[in-house]
């Protein structure tokens, strides 16, 4: 873990990075701010937890699924209501099931449905056809599955014994009146709303989505909808980042794509500092035009970590400035609290979309309201070597496939961190220790889901 003095941006700190191009206006973060993966993810995770959500708004069940939850939701009774039989077959004293078969006496049926105060209350010999939802009359403990019994007349036959209580879900087992059933902070999935419908909820309060600008830079970038010369690139990181940034619960704002020249660059960062958080797509490397770092560090920006060993996306920069620093021209007091957070991811296509989900998201998901999630590593087994040099964690693209419980991985064909195609081909990264040169096929690897 950095101590606060090395995070601060010092007068120390300028590298090679600091007087290209721009006539040196701001100290930059210092180059020792090149964390491991794991220093990297815990700091954005510490601070991802003292963020908070920004309002609430009242919306309608189904315009609530995939919100995050900003209220509890308690049970409105006891669930399940009444003794329920699961199982459709014969409510029985299970006491009565010895010796088998036992033939007990029908006395009626009941069905899903039918009112509690009705029921017959059972004597010893006597049972009920019941079907699954039904209420379980007074005296009987357990249901014993059709399939094990035999009707003859008025009379059934039943084959196998019960334990007390099986097949009845009895009232209040699965939660009792009051209870918490949904917590704040909770992404509302298709379970979460089932719950909510159970307890009579047409409308939620759910957290207001966060502002997520979005700026793409490089002189060669061009937006999607316009004629293209040979030599420019079109602009998918907006876009990339501007989908996981809605999976991930934010509100994309994409701002215009920013040349590679500090004063459009400074007021495209300064309007994207007005959002709740800000991602930068490109210029965060070594080269001559690299801008992003330079001008944030005019707004006085306090850089948490400036590189990361891990491939792709080794470039990535994580920092915030003070509220209201992101316009030069009117500055707020310096007393301001709150900070706006910053990434700059590096342009190319694969790296940014990889250091969004490994370092991005819990921000966005914190900014949202949820608890963020932790980052979850299966294992699969190696389809084929895999041969690489040490010194970075890899996050590489691969396709996990395999029957069943069987599951294999292998890396996608890739050329590089410009590789969308290879991207689009992959379902999961396989993760690569650094100290790992050769793994042999066959072994057991860790894979991250996309
Ligand atoms: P940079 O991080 O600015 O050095 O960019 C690295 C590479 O990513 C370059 O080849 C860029 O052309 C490419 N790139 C940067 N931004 C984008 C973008 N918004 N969309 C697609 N490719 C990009
Ligand atoms: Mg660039």
């Amino acid at each position: 873990m950095l101590n606060a003095n090395r995070r601060r941006v010092t007068s120390r700190g300028t590298t090679s990075k600091a007087c290209r191009m721009i006539s040196c206006m701001a100290a930059l973060p210092e180059p020792s701010l090149v964390l491991s993966f794991e220093e990297a993810r815990h700091l954005v995770d510490e601070h991802a937890t003292r963020l908070q959500p920004r309002g609430k708004e009242l919306l309608e069940l189904l315009e609530s699924a995939g919100r995050v939850l900003a209220e509890p939701v308690p049970a409105d009774r006891n669930f399940p209501p009444f003794h329920r039989a699961m199982r459709d077959g014969y409510a029985v004293r299970a006491a009565d099931l010895s010796p088998l078969p036992a033939t007990l006496d029908v006395i009626g049926e009941i069905k899903a449905g039918a009112r509690q105060d009705g029921l017959p209350t059972l004597q010893p010999g006597q049972t009920v056809a019941i079907m699954t939802g039904a209420p379980a009359p007074p005296g009987a403990d357990a249901v014993v599955m059709v399939e094990h019994t035999s009707l003859v007349g008025s009379r059934v036959q039943i084959m196998t014994g019960a334990a007390a209580g099986e097949n009845i879900a009895t009232a209040g087992s699965e939660a009792k009146r009051g209870e918490l059933l949904l917590s704040k902070g909770r992404r509302l999935d298709y379970a979460a709303i089932a719950i909510a419908a159970s307890t009579g909820r047409s409308r939620l309060l759910v957290y207001r989505k966060p502002q997520i600008a979005i700026l793409a830079t490089g002189d060669e970038i061009v937006d999607i909808d316009v004629p293209l010369a040979p030599h420019q690139i079109r602009n998918s990181n907006s876009y990339s980042l501007a989908a996981q940034v809605q999976m991930a619960g934010g509100e994309p704002v994409i701002l215009p794509i920013a040349p590679d020249e500090p004063q459009r660059l400074r007021e495209l960062i300064a309007d994207g500092l007005e959002a709740d958080l800000l991602l930068l797509a490109g210029g965060v490397s070594m080269g001559k035009y690299d801008l992003v770092e330079p001008i944030l560090a005019e707004s006085q920006a306090e850089f948490f970590f400036t590189g990361v060993r891990i491939q792709p996306g080794k470039p990535v920069v994580f920092g915030r400035v003070p509220q209201g620093r992101g316009r030069i021209a009117d500055e707020q007091p310096a007393s301001t609290p709150e900070h706006v957070y910053f990434f700059g991811l590096p342009g190319n296509p694969v790296s940014t979309m990889v250091t969004f989900e490994l370092f991005a998201r819990p921000v966005i998901e914190a900014l949202a309201g949820m608890t963020p999630r932790k980052l979850v590593f299966l294992s699969a087994t190696l389809k084929s070597e895999i041969k690489t040099k040490t010194g970075l964690k890899r996050f590489l693209p691969a396709i996990l496939s395999g029957e069943f419980e069987h599951a294999e991985v292998e890396l996608a064909r890739w050329h590089g961190s410009g590789d969308v195609a290879a991207m689009a081909r992959s379902n999961c990264y396989i993760v690569i220790p650094p100290d790992r040169e050769r793994i042999a096929a066959g072994e057991w690897v860790p894979v991250l889901m996309m």
